[in-house]
């Protein structure tokens, strides 16, 4: 398969041939004129000028030219065998000196050989050019660095359980900590701090349970315990919780608090017991054996490997702004829909008692605005409202 420079050595040829709009020749022995970005040939004449776009179209429809030569055994024997870095520096070679050079510093020679001998090409015209000196030099550094390695896949993973301190019960087979009895453990258990730390959803869904777990509900024992149902219908089951912060029905993204951690239910101890249930259905998906569970890391992991070829994961500056904006929204829902404040309360129950029309002015003051407490208190401090 015939490789492509990469943009690394696409902007090494431009730093170097730099931009000229206008036909020149570098050396006055050269035979045509060169235009763009080092473009040479018999296509160029005299007088010529260019703007920066077709210097880009040159360059674009000259590379793959260059690339043709470094891709071919015939002239590149070692082909195979160059690393991107050493496959980008012979396309610049080959666009700043021509095929039959680089025919000639490859001939004979081992990889290593080549990166030796590059400099070695710094004439123009039988004399030596400081601009040549310095292109060979960068394009020697080039050749023996080694290719960037792409960041490895599992280190690049979103780690679902980064906040937790430990995991302190896998998924299987297990002695149970309170029934001292052979169970399989069908969640892992987590530990975060303090004991009452937030207890952040891992997967976004819909909240479908979000209180204690009642018995023979599909959470007996569970103590509070919130259940999300993914997009993929899986239920993700937080339980022991000491509180929740959610409420049925809701909505709920990745990363969004569902309450805090607790002992609730049958519970050793303060931890967070996470279940990932294949249904949602009957009883939230609860089956006796290990049938209606799957191994919780290994689901967020797949499921995440999956999401993020459709989305790109949120960069940490990103993420701040989300954050900040999720909370002015969760501040605005709260003002938009309040109790009536107590600064407010006097002018309120004043205003009351106002009727217009026949019928009372304001007819209730649960879950107004922070705006229409403001507009009945100042109403009220002018003196509007009395009793007609
Ligand atoms: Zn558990």
């Amino acid at each position: 398969m015939a490789r492509k420079t990469s943009q690394a050595g696409i902007d090494l040829i431009k730093r170097f041939e730099g931009c000229r709009l206008k036909a020149y020749k570098p050396v006055p022995t050269e035979k045509y004129w060169t235009i763009g970005y080092g473009h040479y040939g018999p296509d160029v004449t005299e007088g010529m000028t260019i703007t920066l776009a077709q210097a880009e179209d040159l360059l674009r429809k000259d590379i793959p030219e260059s690339e043709v030569f470094v891709n071919s055994k015939k002239y590149v024997p070692v082909t195979s065998q160059l690393t991107q870095n050493q496959f980008d520096v012979l396309v610049s070679f080959v666009y700043n000196c021509g095929q039959e050079n680089l025919k000639s510093l490859c001939k004979d020679r081992t990889i290593a050989q080549i990166g030796q001998a590059i400099i070695k090409y710094n004439k123009a015209g039988g004399k030596v050019l400081g601009g040549l000196v310095t292109r060979r030099a960068a394009e020697q550094a080039l050749f023996n660095k080694p290719d960037a390695k792409p960041i490895p896949k599992e280190e690049s993973m979103y780690n679902p359980f980064k906040d937790y301190d430990k995991l302190t019960s896998p998924f299987g087979m297990r002695i149970h900590p309170v029934h001292k009895t052979r169970k399989f453990h069908k969640g892992v258990d987590l530990v975060i701090s303090p004991s009452n730390g937030e207890i952040k959803a891992f997967v976004g869904g819909e909240v479908l349970h979000a209180k204690e777990g009642a018995t023979g509900s599909g959470f007996g024992n569970y103590g509070i315990t919130v259940a999300i149902k993914d997009d993929k219908g899986y239920l993700h089951v937080y339980a022991h919780l000491s509180s929740v912060s959610v409420k049925v029905g809701q909505k709920v993204v990745q990363g969004q608090v569902v309450g805090r951690q607790g002992s609730t239910g049958i519970s050793s101890g303060p931890h967070l017991h996470y279940e990932v249930r294949k249904a949602s259905t009957p009883s939230f998906g609860y089956t006796t054996t290990e049938d209606g569970v799957v191994e919780p890391t290994q689901y967020l992991k797949s499921y995440y490997a999956t999401e993020q070829k459709e989305e790109e994961p949120m960069t940490k500056e990103e993420k701040a702004l989300f954050d900040a904006l999720t909370k002015r929204v969760t501040d605005l829902e709260k003002i938009h829909n309040m109790d009536c404040p107590e600064w407010a309360k006097e002018a309120v129950e004043t205003a009351r008692k106002i009727k217009y029309q026949g019928k009372p002015l304001i007819d209730t003051v649960d879950g107004g605005s922070y705006d229409v407490y403001r507009l009945i208190t100042i109403l009220y401090r002018l003196g509007k409202f009395k009793q007609s």
